[in-house]
């Protein structure tokens, strides 16, 4: 079981968020403490903690959340590119337990990632 976390709170309403896009499957809002001109987080409705959790009977939501992000990114004009993440587990940086993908965009972005 996966615990209650402040994503889904957002996607029951309880809290506020900047909801860019929605669909069946997932929900897109902007990030609280964005690190970048654009800076979305785009989640699945199914609370899937992580990444390394995501089973195989998930396979076609995350397709489906790779391509949300891609719509987002055009829905936002990024068209000089961006970058997605998935912070996952403790090395991988990630403090909320429900997974998400990162869209950040609207300017150069350095590489590596510290
Ligand atoms: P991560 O560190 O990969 O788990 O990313 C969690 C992200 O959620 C961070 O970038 C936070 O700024 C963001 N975040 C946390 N709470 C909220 C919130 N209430 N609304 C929007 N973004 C949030």
């Amino acid at each position: 079981m996966s615990e209650d976390t402040i994503f889904s709170k957002i996607i029951r309403r309880e809290i506020p968020a900047d909801i860019v896009y929605e669909d069946d499957l997932c929900l897109a809002f902007r990030d609280i403490t964005p690190q970048a001109p654009t800076h979305i987080l785009v989640i699945p409705k199914k609370p899937i903690p992580k990444l390394s959790q995501a089973q195989v009977e998930d396979k076609a939501l995350l397709g489906h959340l790779m391509f949300a992000v891609s719509e987002v990114a055009r829905q936002e004009k990024l068209d000089h590119g961006y970058r997605v993440v998935i912070n996952t587990g403790e090395d991988g940086g990630q403090t909320v337990f429900h997974l998400h993908l990162h869209l950040l965009g609207g300017r150069s972005l350095g590489w590596p990632p510290g």
